[in-house]
């Protein structure tokens, strides 16, 4: 990345607009560097903060692997699996997960691997750089959980009892309240294909596969969650929320 963060942030709004972060380009086709056109709607963007500046919570080798070889992976796999469906090129990646029922388990699996780790970034920043929960967002929190000490406690359980791989998650169901689930391996709350009691918007989520924290904390799933909160980026849950 060239731009400096701070640099990169103020250019955010309008890189989104121009559809350069996110999910996808605005064609279904690009050609790639030695020229030849192939399907290849789905991009894997930037990570929205230097590899390392996560640090200590998140080490950077840790950031570079997982944001270069799983996400990178994802979104390959993601381009090859959709050859067979064409509409996908015209399908954003939320419209794509609420109806991911209707394709095979490579779409699932990348599709949803993508949509996750897209918005893991986000909801990332670095310790003391994220802000705090809003108004709307706190008061919801203290319905749904009584204060923020409980959410914290639920959602780490939920992620600790995710058995393997997989996502805990806040979300926003359809009648507004929040609530606490996790998923298996690359589904998410969108997914069509989800319980009904478990499927919402997500505001954040946390990757609890060992890829995510087996470098600095090796087996201690617990202790990476507990540092993994200096680094929720509130200012986006706010966003996510507001527009859930
Ligand atoms: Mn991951």
């Amino acid at each position: 990345m060239t731009l400096s963060r701070r640099s990169f942030l103020a250019h955010l709004p309008l890189a989104i607009a121009a559809g350069l972060i996110g999910s996808r380009l605005p064609s279904g086709l690009r050609a790639n560097e030695g020229g030849r056109s192939y399907p290849q709607p789905f991009s894997i963007g930037e990570l929205p903060y230097e590899q390392n500046a996560l640090e200590p919570f998140i080490d950077q080798l840790t950031m570079k692997i997982h944001h270069q070889r799983h996400h990178a992976a994802y979104v390959n796999n993601l381009n090859r699996a959709i050859e067979r469906f064409p509409e996908i090129a015209e399908m954003d990646l939320v419209a794509l997960m609420k109806n991911i029922s209707a394709y095979d388990s490579g779409v699932r699996n990348n599709g949803g691997g993508h949509y996750n780790h897209d918005l893991f970034w986000q909801v990332m920043s670095p310790a003391g750089e994220g802000g705090e929960p809003s108004g709307e967002l706190m008061d919801a929190i203290d319905r749904a959980f009584g204060d923020m000490e409980t959410l914290r406690e639920t959602f780490n359980q939920a992620a600790l009892a995710r058995f393997g791989s997989g996502w805990a998650w806040l979300i926003v169901r359809p009648d507004g309240t929040l609530a606490v689930t996790s998923t298996p391996n690359q589904d998410n709350p969108l997914m069509d294909l989800i319980p009904e009691d478990e499927k919402g918007t997500p505001v954040l989520g946390v990757d609890v596969w060992e890829h995510a924290y087996y470098l600095s904390y090796q087996n201690r799933r617990g202790d990476y969650l507990k540092q993994w909160w200096r680094v929720v980026n509130w200012t986006d849950v706010n966003r996510r929320f507001a527009e859930a």
